[in-house]
């Protein structure tokens, strides 16, 4: 069964003026578990649009969402919300950490809002950051941190809640080619590790490559299988 099928999916901007932008047209995606899957398209083609629904944060204007099996169309926002935070992990091209609290305090605090114990969340975030190689700099604040370091945290935080399913959106676009390259590596040893279904946004073919699969969006559509 797949961790995340989309069917049909299409979603419109209603910007106020005469045509409003319809972004995705029909697309639709099994991702299967343990697959990675780049997402390519040019700027302005609907990737964060698609990752968002797919993640529970917009909803389709027609189409559905199965995430593990479960049709989300229509369920109430604490059952999406529930589902979202158990069971996908964001990574975003901006780390998007909170800035007041340390690298490991923002591992922890994903896991106490869904309900883990203070003591197992702390551990869980030190194996997290030892895997990533920023265990050293657990207890400093992000601006402390280098790019390369701040990414490497927000992909623990994205993991903290063991998801089944992981959206990344442009997850090194911030960062430069060669930081970029590392903190790549980074992300898809931890992904290999855990098992988990990743959707990864990009626009550079060459991480793409690296991906189980590559899918490109032309048009508002699923583009599958060119080279
Ligand atoms: P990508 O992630 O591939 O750059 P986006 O999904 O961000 O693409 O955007 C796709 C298109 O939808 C763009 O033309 C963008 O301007 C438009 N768009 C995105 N969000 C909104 C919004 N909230 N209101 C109106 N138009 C939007
Ligand atoms: P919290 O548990 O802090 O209330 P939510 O359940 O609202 O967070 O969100 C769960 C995940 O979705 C988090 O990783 C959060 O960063 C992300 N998220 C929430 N709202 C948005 C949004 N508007 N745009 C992008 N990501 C979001």
């Amino acid at each position: 069964e797949p961790v995340l099928s989309l069917k049909g999916i299409t979603k419109a901007y209603n910007t106020g003026r005469p045509n409003e932008v319809t972004v995705l047209r029909g697309v639709g995606l099994d991702l299967a578990p343990g697959e990675v899957v780049a997402l390519v398209a040019p700027s302005g083609a609907g990737k964060s649009t698609l990752l968002h629904i797919a993640g529970l944060l917009d909803t389709p204007d027609a189409g559905t969402v199965h995430i593990g099996g479960e049709d989300m169309t229509g369920r109430s926002d604490g059952r999406r919300t529930a589902v979202r935070r158990s069971d996908v992990g964001f990574i975003y091209q901006f780390h998007h950490l909170l800035p007041e609290f340390t690298a490991l305090e923002n591992i922890v605090l994903p896991q106490l809002v869904n309900g883990t114990g203070r003591r197992a969340a702390e551990e869980r975030a030190m194996e997290l950051l030892t895997s990533v190689g920023v265990a050293p700099r657990a207890g400093h604040r992000p601006a402390a941190l280098s790019g390369g370091e701040q990414q490497r945290v927000a992909f623990c935080r994205a993991m903290a809640n063991a998801p089944a399913l992981l959206l990344a959106d442009e997850p090194t676009g911030n960062l430069d080619p060669q930081t970029s390259d590392q903190v790549f590596d980074t992300l898809m040893d931890l992904v290999r590790q855990t098992g988990l279904c990743a959707l990864i946004a990009t626009h550079n073919p060459g991480l793409a490559t690296r991906m189980d699969r590559r899918i490109f969006l032309d048009g508002g559509q699923m583009v599958s299988n060119l080279s």
